[in-house]
């Protein structure tokens, strides 16, 4: 009778105690919730005290590193603006630079830089630019492929009613000397720096840049307004099918060291030019220069 009893009491106390342990189980749930909601838990914060979560993946930042060498162009003098047009927006720049975003290119010359003993070739490619000029002695004349070229697209042009001639192409190193400084007497040293090459940089020293007009139409020679040309405009989209490149594009400063020149082509061979206009870059960027 006893036993029986007390296995009786055992078995009501069984149910008491689960009772009282999941009253203490919701007390202390209940407590966390509030604690959270009090405290404005942050669930992604403390992961990262705890070093569980990847912040960058998920937290929007101001100024992420590829940002940076997309404003390439934040160093360049404020008059680099002056002489600018309502122009299409630049296509995104690739973030190759992320690294070194304090040294953005900008296609000006390095003071104090000599003049070198040899020419630069790239890939094959004959350069002159504002980082590479020519030695003082180089002096091919015109190129013979690049005058046969041009005499092509001429031919093909005038079909089409456009009387095109090249109004300069090969200038020696001497020429060069007298060209720029009289522009820098003109205009001063830093606007004369933008249209026109230093003595050993220009490009026309190469024999492969070619200046180009329409006959009895010089008011456009060596202008922005050739750009609006029927002509210029002709140029534009179908130089490169004879092997030229338009040298010195728009929103390009900052990479080839020049204004727009919308008469300044250069023969690089039909290969070249048919990738650069298709990619819509400029010889620096195709040989991937600094
Ligand atoms: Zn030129």
């Amino acid at each position: 009778m006893k036993r029986s009893r007390t296995r009786r009491r055992t078995g009501k106390q069984q149910p008491k105690g689960r009772i009282a342990a999941l009253t203490v189980i919701a007390a202390a749930l209940t407590a966390i919730v509030i604690w959270i909601g009090v405290n404005d838990w942050d669930v992604t914060k403390t992961l990262e005290r705890a070093g569980l979560a990847d912040s960058s993946a998920e937290q929007p930042e101001t100024g992420t590193p590829a940002d940076m060498p997309a404003q390439p162009g934040k160093n360049e003098p404020p008059e680099a603006a002056d002489t600018a047009v309502p122009e299409e927006p630049q296509p995104q720049s690739e973030p190759e630079q992320a690294e070194e975003p304090a040294k953005p290119f900008d296609g000006g010359y390095v003071e104090g830089q000599t003049l070198p003993t040899e020419p630069t070739y790239v890939n094959g490619i004959l350069i002159a630019n504002k980082k590479h000029p020519l030695p003082e002695k180089f002096a091919p004349g015109e190129n013979k492929e690049a005058r046969d070229a041009f005499e092509e697209m001429a031919a093909e042009a005038k079909l089409s009613g456009y009387n095109l001639t090249a109004f300069s192409t090969f200038r020696s190193f001497e020429y060069q000397v007298t060209l720029y400084t009289r522009y820098a007497d003109r205009d001063g040293q830093e606007a004369a720096d933008r249209y026109s090459a230093r003595p050993g940089y220009s490009e026309h020293q190469t024999g492969l840049a070619f200046d180009i007009g329409e006959v009895n139409h010089e008011k456009h020679w060596a202008s922005e307004s050739f750009g609006q040309t029927e002509a210029g405009k002709w140029l534009q989209v179908n130089a490169h099918r004879y092997g030229f490149i338009l040298r010195y594009p728009k929103n390009k400063e900052n990479i080839t060291g020049y204004m727009h020149e919308a008469w300044h082509f250069r023969y690089v061979g039909k290969e070249v030019a048919d990738e650069i206009f298709k990619e819509n870059s400029t010889l620096e960027e195709y040989l991937g220069l600094e």
